[in-house]
């Protein structure tokens, strides 16, 4: 056997019996894979995608039963703009900005050394700047009259309706007076209306995602908008100005939430998003990129035996959704587990930034934000909507240089080959064939790889549990 196939094969079904344009959105059900309960937590951090080759073998096959619905289905939410944060004693309102503005330089941050509460300080700092520095703006406040929005309460800033504004997020981990703000990006819309947020680079190296929640946000009027959006684009700030996907310590920061207050780094900096972000949201989407030189197509993951989680996969326009049940410390799982509405959203590669990948997860959120009746545009959803996928991955048997046959979102047949592992010593050429008829929905770069390196993802249509 030239490649080896890592899961049973589950029953899939035509979910929307058309044969699927590039860009359409299907449902991949990562089955279970007793093989995959033999791989090492090392091998895990070495794959290391968002979701990765393991939690996608690891999750449960789709079941209407779904056991793990009890334990999920909090009754109440727990998000919702109303709550307020522990600390809500000394807010303020945020400034009104464009954001579609040159933001101020981040110099003045660092100008309060020694200031014990680091956190105010450096927001009133950002916020003060944001308002000064576009100067020919003579809008002094604008003081929007409340309609029916509600004032949104955020680190301890107040956002009007139908203002947006920057504010800014510390986990309190570095030294005071070096730390680093993380920018956080508020629209509060004038109408109320439900709370999305959109987080980017958990994985500091992964770009699109950060571009993806810069066009969609810095699109959206307030004064349009119902409900309130929030992005935190660069999550992993430190893993992104080091070009890499982990935290300082080497922690993957997507393996920590919800955290704790008095645990890892790792654990104190997921804490600190949970409490006083995350928790403040009843919709979430965490954008990632493939890892260790895989790509993926732009596709959802998503624990489709919940049913509150299925349907709202549903406002994704063209994109395939992947079932993954999620592990232990993804912030997937924590949001679901306290009753917000959360999928990852995959998009292309890290490293890279990558124009077709971030337009179709623009557009998909642009849907989305339609679907949930935050913005009314003129919409044009794609031919068919969400399609789902079951999926499995087909592992390189043989050590070597991989040339793929086939591109990323291909449709292929049981034994095609999708590429070739070259050995350049012994010139010997293995290809490696579909195990499968499907869609190719994730793959590796050409690359040197190692027997057992997980090299395509191919996905089969299947249905939505209980349907
Ligand atoms: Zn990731």
């Amino acid at each position: 056997m030239l490649f080896e196939r890592l899961q049973k094969p589950s029953p899939r079904i035509l979910l929307i019996g058309l044969v699927i344009p590039w860009l359409s959105a299907p449902v991949l059900a990562e089955t279970d894979s007793a093989k995959a309960s033999k791989k090492s937590e090392v091998l895990i951090a070495e794959l290391a995608e968002d979701e990765s080759v393991e939690d996608v073998e690891h999750s449960a096959p789709l079941q209407t039963k779904g056991k793990n619905n009890t334990a999920r289905q909090p009754a109440v939410p727990q998000g919702g703009a109303g709550i307020d944060t522990p600390s809500a004693g000394s807010r303020k309102v945020a400034p009104n900005i464009d954001l579609k503005q040159v933001a101020p330089p981040p110099e003045a941050q660092v100008s309060a050394p020694g200031d014990t509460d680091a956190d105010a300080a450096e927001s009133e700092v950002m916020a003060t700047e944001a308002v000064a520095e576009p100067e020919p703006e003579p809008e002094p406040e604008p003081e929007p009259e409340i309609r029916e929005g509600e004032v949104f309460t955020l680190l301890d800033n107040d956002v009007l309706p139908g203002t947006s504004t920057r504010l800014a997020w510390t986990p309190g981990i570095q030294i005071a007076g070096l730390s680093q703000t993380t920018p956080v990006l508020v629209v509060n819309g004038i109408n109320a209306g439900p709370t999305l947020c959109l987080t980017g680079a958990v994985h500091g190296d992964e770009l699109n995602g950060i571009e993806i929640i810069r066009q969609t946000m810095y699109d959206l009027n307030p004064e349009k908008l119902s409900g309130t959006v929030v992005g935190v684009p660069i999550v992993n700030l430190p893993g992104f100005q080091q070009g890499s996907r982990y935290l300082p310590d080497r922690r993957d920061l997507n393996r920590h939430f919800p955290g704790s207050p008095d645990g890892s780094l790792a654990d104190r900096i997921a804490h600190s998003l949970f409490e006083n972000v995350i928790r403040k949201c009843d919709m979430l989407v965490d954008i990632h990129t493939g890892s260790l030189k895989r790509t993926n197509l732009p596709q959802l993951r998503a624990d489709m035996n919940n049913p509150d989680v299925a349907e709202f996969t549903r406002g994704f326009d063209r994109m395939a959704v992947v079932h993954s049940s999620g592990s232990a410390g993804m912030l997937r799982t924590a949001a679901v587990e306290a009753g917000i509405r959360t999928v990852t959203l995959e998009a292309g590669e890290s490293h890279r930034i990558q124009q077709h990948q971030i337009g179709a997860g623009v557009n998909s959120l642009t849907s989305l934000m339609e679907r949930q009746g935050m913005i009314s545009r003129m919409f044009v959803w794609g031919d068919p909507e969400p399609v789902y996928y079951d999926s499995d991955w087909i592992r390189a048997d043989h050590g070597g240089i991989l040339f793929s046959e086939i591109e990323l979102g291909a449709s292929v047949s049981e034994g095609e080959i999708l590429g070739y592992v070259s050995d350049p010593i012994t010139n010997a050429q293995h290809p490696i064939r579909s195990t499968t008829d499907g869609r190719v929905i994730g793959m590796a770069v050409d690359q040197v790889v190692m027997a057992g390196f997980a090299a395509y993802h191919i996905g089969t249509e299947a249905e939505v549990p209980g349907e």
